[in-house]
């Protein structure tokens, strides 16, 4: 027989959606459970995002979660787009009203809130296994497998929180799919250099797509655009820095090479899944949709969703009603939909496509040149970038 245990919210998947979400209703005094199919050292150790928007960097301090991230993070006022053979620097507080980035890896963000969840003690079961989803329009219950034993968990809610290869959005009967796949990929690699620029730089060049970006002081990241099916083998070190040369190349700047801790290759894709509610299941992050790393969105999306998740849950448990869950779905894809259209915006503004398009190229650097040279449109650059302020969504 199967052991039970009843919470308020089973909450599915520990990235940072499930952990944010985790957390913030823990100091609201909800009790949460979370469950991780993979381990610890997994988790901790995937490498990906690494850019949080402004109002995310602000969340995860006031959430008691910052301090690490105030102390080690790296505060962005700009990136420069590369083209032409001239770089231009966008000047984020100066055309948003004094917001910015910071540059602070997603593992590190991942290893804090594991590390607050663990010291309160509050129930996070890491390598929990065959998740199945059940009666989530009545009174919704988690199946799972947990150290050798089958485990049931009975919920008020359930926050599927578990990426795009998870369990949850397959549960959720008639949902309308958004999708779109790109025609590259970005290899990206992890370096043991300090970065040769104290910003990122977006380069546009005739050989593809190169992103210079950073973990830390010690940490270089960097990327080129690749053929999305291309094998990580056939990029020796020696040729991806060649490759990173030649396309980040500016007369008067140099990229220093350092080794190359980690590198692979992820293909492109913009996804979205309506609606993000279906009974007691909430999707969130990853779960519900999928964005091309470009404008740097995915982790601020999910950290924006449970942001509203967690004020709609704890609205509900504490007597406020159902009208923000009712909400939720609608409101949280206002902001994927802004995200989907700025990442796929830059995209295509930066990519070269395969088959080659004098052009479609012609007015990528059209679009290039506009974008720096008018401030409305650096405007509109910034501004997405760092993240619309939370009080512009309320205004919608
Ligand atoms: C290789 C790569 C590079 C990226 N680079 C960037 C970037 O540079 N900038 C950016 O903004 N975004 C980037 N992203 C996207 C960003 O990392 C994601 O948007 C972010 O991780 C979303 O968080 P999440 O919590 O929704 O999902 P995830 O981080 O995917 O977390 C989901 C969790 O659920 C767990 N899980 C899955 N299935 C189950 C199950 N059945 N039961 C229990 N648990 C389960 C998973 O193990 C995982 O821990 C990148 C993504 C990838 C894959």
């Amino acid at each position: 027989m199967a052991s039970e245990e009843r919470t308020q919210v089973g909450i599915v998947g520990a990235g940072p959606a499930g952990l944010v979400l985790g957390r913030l209703l823990e100091l609201a005094g909800i009790d949460t459970v979370i469950l991780e199919a993979r381990s610890r050292d997994y988790v901790e150790h995937r490498i990906r995002a690494g850019v949080l928007e402004h109002d995310t960097a602000e969340l995860l301090a006031e959430a008691g979660v910052g301090e690490r991230m105030r102390a080690e993070g790296l505060v962005h006022d700009g990136i420069e787009l590369r083209f032409g053979g001239a770089g231009h620097r966008i000047d984020f507080p100066k055309l948003t009203g004094g917001r910015h980035v910071v540059l602070y890896g997603q593992t590190e963000l991942v290893k804090d809130l594991i590390a607050a969840r663990l010291d309160t003690g509050a129930p996070l079961r890491f390598e929990a296994t065959d998740v199945a989803l059940h009666d989530i329009e009545g009174e919704p219950w988690i199946a799972y497998v947990h150290e050798g034993a089958e485990r049931i968990l009975r919920c008020d809610a359930i926050a599927g929180c578990d990426g795009f290869h998870g369990v949850s959005r397959p549960a959720v009967p008639g949902l309308k799919v958004w999708e779109r796949e790109y025609p590259f990929g970005w290899l990206g690699i992890l370096a043991d250099v300090p970065p040769s620029t104290d910003e990122l730089i977006y380069a546009h060049s005739e050989r593809g797509f190169a992103l210079h970006s950073m973990r830390s002081l010690q940490l270089s990241r960097l990327y080129v655009q690749c053929d999305p099916t291309d094998d990580i083998a056939n990029w020796s070190d020696a040729r991806i820095w060649e490759e990173l040369h030649q396309r980040l190349a500016l007369d008067g700047w140099s990229l220093q090479e350092g080794p190359i801790l980690d590198k692979g290759i992820t293909p492109m894709r913009s996804f979205v899944a309506e609606p993000m509610r279906h009974g007691r299941l909430l999707l969130a992050g990853d779960a519900a949709h999928i964005v091309p790393p470009t404008g740097a969105k995915g982790l601020n999306l999910a950290v924006a969703d449970v942001r509203l998740l967690a004020e709609a849950l704890i609205a509900r448990f504490t007597g406020g009603g159902e009208a923000l869950l009712d909400a939720y779905s609608d409101s949280a894809l206002q902001r994927v939909w802004r995200a989907e259209h700025f990442s796929w915006w830059m995209t295509s503004m930066l990519h070269r496509f395969p088959e080659r398009d004098a052009f479609g190229e012609r007015l990528q650097l059209s679009q290039l040149d506009y974008t720096c040279r008018s401030e409305a449109a650096s405007t509109s650059l910034a501004e997405n970038y760092v993240g619309l302020a939370t009080d512009w969504w309320s205004r919608a």
